[in-house]
């Protein structure tokens, strides 16, 4: 399909490249793919030109619901005369915090930032002002966020340097910080518990993706961190920014079973607004409890300007509500599944040699015959076919983020057969090539 642009969008392309260092670049690195987004709603998304995509990448997960539903648009057409931010904590924000903590079975205690990155980053200063400790275990590929602590050894980067030393992936961050961070093989207990036996006296706290991107944990894995966090008092963060109210109203603790410290989560439980939610022990949490500066007890900031906002708040309410209609996560798995399968299906028929992981919410795909266990394991496989993946499906008008599938309750039956039949030609035409 050829991907028309018209004089305006063309424009705005014009002046992103100028104005912007990061030009319209987010997709794929063929110019001619990438576009400025129009408008959204369901399922699909429209760039300026009136190009319309079945959208999988979904503002990088947030979008469970689909676009514009109408609980967010109803809770944003009433919210906004009441004002948009207080710093003082609003009914809305209390109501969501009661949510949180009937859901999510590690929380005891709830904060509100304005991003993932922010949870993550507040979790890990939690975790080391209670440990009173300050190095920081993480899984290599583990993504937590973009601040420095986080941007180490999440992504391959041409060298694999033995376990625990960590790698940045962004120039800027400060050196010191290298030595902050340890790096595990997500998925092998074994080596992870050889290294906590050996720097557990230096652990402020341990951060993981409970399901690593798209690499589902085996069994024993997440039951086995806990166990030596616990015997260590070691606090276990688990990441759950994609995952939760994603997998569940749980998220993946609830799936899997065993209950962290502390959470981050984001995305889903917000409809795209920005919000990062800390969740977890009510002994830890409660570091952060003001009163402690004025006895002089051990204290941690983390509050913003923005935390706990009404409108943010109000979206997030009018979310779990349609959340917790038991239909909404049977009707993702569902379809969330016919896609995994599809894909993989495609492949096999095609002869290319693929393999599909992840759970059916938010799933990826890997050019290689290994099986998917974590970061490492899969260095073998093609990247660069999937990008090729990427770029057939959005000429064929399905739109999926630079590595995985989110899929929303708005994905209705025709998606999914249009999906397949562009998984299938795209799979074919990488046969051929
Ligand atoms: N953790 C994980 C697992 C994520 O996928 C992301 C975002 N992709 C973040 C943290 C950071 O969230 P945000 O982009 O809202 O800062």
């Amino acid at each position: 399909m050829t991907l028309l642009r018209n004089e305006k969008e063309r424009g705005l392309i014009a002046d992103a490249e100028r104005l912007l260092p990061t030009g319209t670049r987010c997709l794929t690195f063929e110019d001619e793919l990438n576009f400025v987004v129009g408008r959204a709603q369901g399922s699909r998304i429209w760039d300026v030109s009136g190009n319309e995509y079945i959208d999988y990448l979904l503002g990088s997960g947030p979008h469970i619901l689909g676009h514009a539903h109408p609980a967010i648009t109803g809770a944003l057409a009433h919210i906004a005369e009441k004002g948009t931010s207080y710093l003082i904590i609003c009914e809305e924000a209390i109501e969501v915090a009661k949510k949180i903590v009937e859901h999510v079975p590690c929380a005891e205690r709830v904060t509100f930032h304005s991003s993932g990155s922010e949870a993550t980053f507040f979790a890990l200063r939690l975790a080391r002002a209670y440990r009173r400790r300050d190095k920081i275990l993480k899984f290599e590929g583990g993504y937590h966020g973009m601040h420095d602590y986080a941007l180490m050894s999440n992504q391959w980067t041409g060298g694999q340097p033995p376990y625990p030393t960590a790698i940045p992936n962004s120039h800027g961050i400060p050196a010191a910080l290298r030595d902050e961070v340890l790096i595990a093989p997500f998925n092998d207990l074994e080596a992870t518990i050889a290294l906590i036996e050996q720097h557990h006296d230096a652990l402020g706290g341990i951060i993981v993706e409970p399901l690593q991107r798209s690499f589902v944990p085996r069994p024993g894995f997440l039951e086995g961190l806990r166990e030596i966090t616990r015997h260590y008092d070691i606090p276990l963060i688990f990441d759950e920014v994609v995952t939760g109210f994603r997998l569940g109203l749980g998220g993946a603790q609830a799936r899997y079973g065993v209950t962290p410290d502390l959470c981050a989560l984001g995305k889903c439980i917000s409809g795209g607004l920005p919000l990062g939610v800390l969740c977890g022990r009510e002994d830890i949490m409660s570091l952060a409890d003001p009163r402690r500066r004025i006895q002089m007890l051990p204290f941690v900031m983390l509050t913003g300007t923005f935390s706990s906002n009404p409108v943010v708040m109000s979206v997030a309410r009018a979310i779990i509500g349609v959340l917790e209609q038991p239909e909404t996560y049977a009707r993702i798995e569902r379809n969330g599944k016919r896609l995994m399968q599809g894909l993989q299906q495609a492949m096999s028929d095609a002869g290319v040699p693929a393999r599909v992981s992840g759970e059916p919410s938010t799933f990826q795909i890997w050019f290689t015959d290994a099986e998917p266990v974590n970061h490492r394991s899969m260095h073998g496989a093609d990247a660069w076919l999937n990008f090729r993946l990427g770029d057939l499906l959005l000429r064929d008008g399905v739109l999926k983020a630079a590595e995985k599938f989110f899929v929303s309750a708005a994905h209705d039956d025709a998606d999914i057969e249009r999906t397949l039949a562009a998984f299938r030609r795209a799979a074919q035409r990488i046969a051929e090539e």
